[in-house]
């Protein structure tokens, strides 16, 4: 579904959201659970995009339900896999994740398949195309959003519809979410792009609401 500006949220992934980016640079952002590689590269090729000309894969953070299928995608795409340089020890599966999320891809194994990590991530810097890459910590310690004339893709930063924050016992470190919350939310926005829920016009009604919650 193209949502605004060239920006699609690919149809049928399970998990967190995927979008793919049009511009300057292709790009897809995050990547479902395990086993959505056959979902993307359909809504892929019902748009008329070889899988091929995507140039990179952009993971907002370590959770399951965003790097699943980042390992399948890259080596369809044969293109390079992006994070913040905090987050690729945990996708490469060279440190745990903390605290519940060290299960989860166990948990959701059952139904579907293994967490295969990438092998080769590279690091974010602060630009990527025309994107700025703005880094958010909070619901993990090195999670980022995208941010281009008003539009941002949250990760889990926030929840689309009513906008809200990610569910608390998902949070690493609050103050720092909240610090996150408040740095994004003072830029102009037009758009929200949830990694869950729908994509969202980015209403002061809502904002307002995150401001309360940072104060
Ligand atoms: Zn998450």
């Amino acid at each position: 579904m193209l949502v605004t500006d060239g920006i699609h949220m690919v149809e049928g992934v399970k998990g967190a959201n995927a979008y793919l980016v049009t511009g300057s640079q292709l790009f897809l952002i995050d990547t479902g659970l395990p086993g959505q590689e056959y979902r993307i590269c359909h809504y892929l090729n019902n748009i008329g995009i070889e899988p091929t000309v995507l140039e990179g894969i952009i993971l907002t953070h370590y959770d399951v339900d965003h790097v699943g299928s980042a390992l399948k995608m890259q080596q369809i795409a044969k293109c390079p896999i992006y994070a913040h340089s905090i987050e690729i020890p945990y996708i490469l599966g060279r440190v745990k994740r903390p605290g519940i999320k060290r299960w989860l891809p166990t948990a959701t194994r059952p139904f579907y398949g293994k967490l295969n990590s990438p092998t080769e991530l590279y690091s974010l810097s602060r630009e990527l195309g025309d994107w700025e890459i703005i880094h958010t910590p909070g619901h993990t310690p090195g999670h980022i959003i995208l941010y281009r004339n008003g539009i941002a893709i949250v990760g889990d930063l926030f929840q689309g519809g009513e906008i809200r924050l990610a569910p608390t016992y998902f949070t690493w470190d609050k103050d720092k979410l909240r610090a996150s919350v408040q740095k994004v939310i003072e830029r102009p926005l037009r758009w929200i792009l949830p990694g869950h829920g729908p994509a969202t016009p980015a209403s002061s009604h809502w904002l307002d609401k995150l401001l309360t919650f940072c104060s």
